[in-house]
């Protein structure tokens, strides 16, 4: 396995290997990413080579977000992708990203006009987590764009954890005729149910309790909705009845059909029951889709 720090080395290794599948990650690897990472190792033919690229982006974090913060853990990063088999990992700074002199960084401000941005329709972005995080979505968007662009990725694999991420890819995709086939791998979770997150780190162990909620939310609606109950209003008010005391901060909890991400008033196949909210400050993400 190789590690990538630069751009010109990364088109170096593409323009001698052109079938590419992409793990795009922030870091702080842990088995949610493993999944990802294990299918892409699983499903790559024979001359097929996986980069899973480690890159926390600045310009889908806004102002008062946790970028700084953000756990940053390479040495284990990089020895748990070879494990995994994997063949490159690609780790740009983020000056060499957005081509910034190093020297230049402190007079450059990533949330500014500076660069040119791909922008997913405001419709689908002022909703769900695109409605708290301004501008997260247009971050995210261009620097998966830039991946693929750096890449020349014909698969790419994404988590059904960030739904609203995987579905703008895909729109992405779609609107601007690129050719990645985009694979979404189930989410992750511990023994107790919890989503499997890089966030998870900030839980001592009163938090770790109290976002086990979130799980439970969704169970409670998946059983519900087994039973044969599809009226929203009465899964949502059983499934936030588990919060009564506000152990968690709910941000969101919506009903969302998730051919459009339109909000639905009946559960059906293809509905997505998405959970943001803080615990213990910690904001934390999760979904079910049914
Ligand atoms: P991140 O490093 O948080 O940007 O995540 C990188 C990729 O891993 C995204 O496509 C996420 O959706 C995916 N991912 C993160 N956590 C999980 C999980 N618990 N299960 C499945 N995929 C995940």
């Amino acid at each position: 396995m190789i590690v990538i720090k630069t751009i010109s080395e990364l088109k170096e290794y593409t323009a001698k290997n052109d079938n590419i599948s992409l793990v795009p990650t922030m870091g702080a690897l842990h088995l949610g990413h493993g999944a990802l990472i294990k299918e892409a190792v699983k499903q790559k033919n024979q001359n097929g080579k996986v980069i899973v690229s480690i890159f926390v982006n600045p310009i889908q974090f806004g102002p008062n977000e946790d970028y700084n913060k953000y756990p940053r853990t390479l040495t284990e990063d990089v020895n748990f992708c070879e494990n995994l088999g994997v063949d490159v990992v690609f780790v740009p700074s983020a000056c060499e990203m957005y081509g910034i002199e190093e020297n230049q960084k402190d007079n450059f401000n990533f949330s500014n006009n500076y660069l040119t941005y791909v922008c997913p329709p405001y419709f689908l972005v002022n909703k769900l987590c695109g409605k708290s995080r301004v501008g997260h979505f247009d971050g995210v968007a261009t620097v998966v764009l830039k991946l693929f662009n750096l890449t020349g990725a014909k698969k790419a694999y994404f988590g059904q954890k960030d739904a609203q991420q995987l579905f703008l890819i895909k729109k992405m995709i779609k609107d601007l005729n690129l050719n990645v086939d985009i694979k979404s791998i189930p989410i992750v979770r511990d023994k107790n149910g919890l989503a499997l997150s890089s966030r998870n780190k900030y839980l001592d162990d009163d938090g770790y309790n109290k976002a086990l909620i979130i799980n439970k939310m969704l169970t409670k609606v998946k059983n519900l909705y087994e039973r044969g109950i599809t009226n929203v209003k009465i899964l949502f008010e059983e499934a936030i009845g588990l919060n009564n005391d506000n152990m968690i901060d709910i941000e969101y909890f919506e009903f969302i059909d998730f051919n459009n991400l339109e909000n639905t008033f009946e559960a059906k196949e293809n509905t997505l029951v998405a959970i943001a909210a803080k615990v213990n400050n910690i904001r934390l993400i999760d979904n079910l889709l049914l």
